[in-house]
């Protein structure tokens, strides 16, 4: 019960690995906020735990970010854990990528990012504690063909994350990415549908062609960024700041 008190708020929490790390911290004691545009997928998990609490937000809507976080916090107490983690992969060539991919995957990956950081560490007083954790990616430390805007906002919110943790050192915040290889979640397996179609390979192929980075030769589980985002979010961690961390079966 580590976390007993604190009020956490995990964007995308509905789903994937947000889900993971929500349901983690409420077990680990935590009230907190699951973010999310669909009211039923959050109702669905909100149901697994007492702890955990829906609340319907846009991250490509200012004022629904805004307002949503405050009235989390209204009802909750200051966000001493947030954990950006909403996100949207699209895949292209770089010569067909629309600027309205470019545009939606800046505004939900980067623009989100910024906003929900901003309104939450508005709650926060000047002695609170703070962890800020960003979901970037391998592709946040690394170029990633076919999916040039998703790359740049991934390595984007790393200089968000190294330039607030400049900007606060005074206060006993810290801010940290988490960057994954590929986890077995609803945005991979798009993906691997999408594999399957172009390359004519079966589910295992369309599989063994995105895992064949990892020395594992295997997609990750939610559990494994779960367990970094734990430990980013611990006493133990307190000192742990700027900082990016792979977790991608020694992908590089
Ligand atoms: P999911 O598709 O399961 O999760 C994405 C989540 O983001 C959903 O819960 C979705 O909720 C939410 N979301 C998307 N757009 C918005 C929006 N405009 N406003 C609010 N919420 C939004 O996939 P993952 O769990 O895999 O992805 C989570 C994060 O992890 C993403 O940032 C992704 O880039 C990153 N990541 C994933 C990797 C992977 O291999 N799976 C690897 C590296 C990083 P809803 O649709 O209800 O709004």
């Amino acid at each position: 019960m580590e976390h007993a008190g604190k009020h956490a708020l995990v964007t995308g929490g509905g789903t994937g690995i947000g889900k993971g790390i929500a349901v983690a911290l409420a077990e680990a004691g935590a009230e907190v906020t699951i973010t999310g545009r669909r009211a039923d997928t959050l109702a669905e998990v909100a149901a697994l735990h007492p702890r955990l609490h829906a609340l319907v937000m846009d991250v490509d809507d200012e004022t629904s970010v805004r307002d949503g976080i405050a009235k989390a916090a209204a009802a909750r107490g200051p966000v001493q854990i947030c954990v950006a983690n909403a996100g949207i992969a699209e895949n292209s060539p770089f010569e067909t990528t629309t600027l309205d991919t470019w545009r939606r995957t800046m505004s939900t990956n980067l623009d989100g990012v910024f906003l929900t950081f901003q309104a939450a560490m508005a709650t926060l007083g000047p002695q609170d504690n703070g962890r800020m954790i960003v979901i970037s990616s391998i592709a946040g430390v690394r170029g990633l063909k076919n999916a040039i805007p998703y790359t740049v906002t991934k390595h984007a919110v790393i200089g968000l994350i190294r330039g607030l943790s400049e900007e606060f050192m005074r206060r006993p915040i810290t801010f940290n990415a988490l960057c994954p290889g590929y986890v077995d979640t609803a945005i991979v397996r798009n993906q691997l549908l999408g594999l399957m179609r172009r390359f004519g390979v079966d589910e295992q192929g369309a599989i063994d062609m995105i895992a064949k980075g990892n020395r594992h030769r295997r997609l990750l589980e939610v559990d494994e960024t779960t367990g970094a985002a734990m430990w980013l979010c611990s006493d133990a961690a307190r000192s742990v700041n700027g900082q990016t961390i792979q977790i991608s079966g020694g992908q590089v």
